[in-house]
């Protein structure tokens, strides 16, 4: 599977895709406050098959919501029957079920088997209108979905999944392994001792948006100003989103082309997210281990993932002892087995690497499925 996105043109026609996000938003609220609803008198919950067809009839009256396709319409009941399953799982964990959205924030709709038709060339028609779109690469293989997105800055993006059948092997050409180990302050500790600092202008960038933001919550609310003002700060949010993925695929690059075979620890970085809030996201790990793995197979290149149960840096790399514990603070620590001092992050990569080497010799390695938005 991978995704790949082309913005649409500019023109008048656009305002009727933008009409059909705005009905997807309608219909996600409507179907949101039905679930509720449905809670409350009943005290369970709404199954998506019933929610799917009562949504549908309620369709043949309600001439706005026609305007979203009514494949785009079964999408929204199966992605919030999705959070809502992601909230029964792990509701103790703090995930909260889905909540309504302001329709002029809603983002996109999406269709998976019809409801849009690729015409040759850049065109694509979705509903009964024809579109252009900036065709930057061929749509090769099968499409699975097509998703319109609208950005804060009002343009639209096309979205395709195609699947893709290629799976490359592994080509051996540096007959070099690593691990690396990620932190919030050194972006990726690599097991050979390299460094990858996160690059200055993430901070930098932090006080382009904070400037921004103010700037945006000083001005009147309604007022032109303020739409300026809004329309600046997330232009500001895309232009450093650019920059960080440009940087990622560069170090993509740089990575597959030192390492055959790379390896991480598995994060759970949906739990990551909820915890730390905005942290995580910034520095978008999970960003750059999916551009990561793009590239990886491209290249013929392996991203191995181990454990994240594996102590890997309360185990020293040299003799493998293992210590009870090992507080956040400490940077480095001398092992009471073969007294070598170990820097904790270069420590944890060393192990990364052996364990995620051991996974590559037994053949126990599983090639992940992975979606890329280019
Ligand atoms: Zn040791």
């Amino acid at each position: 599977m991978k995704t790949l996105k082309f913005k649409l043109y500019q023109h008048k026609r656009n305002k009727y895709l933008k009409r059909s996000i705005n009905a997807a938003g309608v219909i996600y609220n409507y179907c949101i406050a039905l679930h509720k609803r449905y809670y409350r008198m009943w005290g369970k919950h709404l199954n998506c098959a019933k929610l799917q067809s009562h949504i549908a009839k309620l369709r043949k009256r309600k001439e706005f919501w026609q305007s979203v396709g009514s494949q785009a319409v079964q999408d929204i009941c199966q992605r919030i029957e999705k959070a809502y399953q992601l909230f029964f799982k792990h509701n103790k964990k703090g995930v909260r079920p889905p909540g309504f959205k302001k329709v002029k924030k809603y983002k996109s709709f999406t269709l998976k088997l019809a409801g849009y038709k690729f015409l040759g060339g850049s065109r694509v028609k979705i509903g009964n209108r024809v579109y252009q779109f900036w065709k930057s690469r061929e749509i090769e293989g099968k499409v699975k979905t097509l998703t319109i997105k609208r950005t804060p800055l009002g343009e639209l993006f096309m979205v395709v999944v195609v699947d893709d059948a290629i799976d490359p092997q592994i080509k051996f050409t540096t007959s070099k392994i690593a691990g690396f180990d990620f932190g919030l302050k050194v972006f990726l500790t690599c097991s050979d001792g390299s460094k990858i600092e996160s690059p200055q202008f993430f901070k930098q960038s932090l006080n382009a948006i904070k400037r921004a933001c103010s700037n945006h919550s000083k001005k009147l609310k309604g007022s032109s100003n303020r739409e300026r003002a809004r329309k600046n700060l997330a232009r500001t949010h895309e232009d450093i989103a650019n920059r960080r993925t440009d940087w990622f695929w560069k170090l993509a690059h740089d990575l597959t082309n030192r390492f055959d075979v790379l390896c991480f620890e598995t994060l759970n970085l949906k739990g990551m997210k909820r915890l730390w809030g905005r942290k995580v996201s910034d520095l978008a790990l999970s960003n750059f281990l999916n551009i990561l793995e793009w590239v990886s197979r491209k290249k013929g290149k392996q991203v191995v993932y181990i454990d994240q149960w594996y102590p890997s840096s309360k185990t020293c790399s040299c003799c493998s002892y293992a210590l009870k514990n090992l507080d956040l603070s400490v940077r480095e620590w001398r092992c009471p087995g073969c007294q070598s001092v170990n820097g904790r992050d270069e420590n944890a990569a060393k192990n990364i690497q052996t364990v995620g080497a051991s996974m590559v010799g037994l053949g126990e390695v599983r090639r992940s499925e992975t979606a890329i938005a280019i």
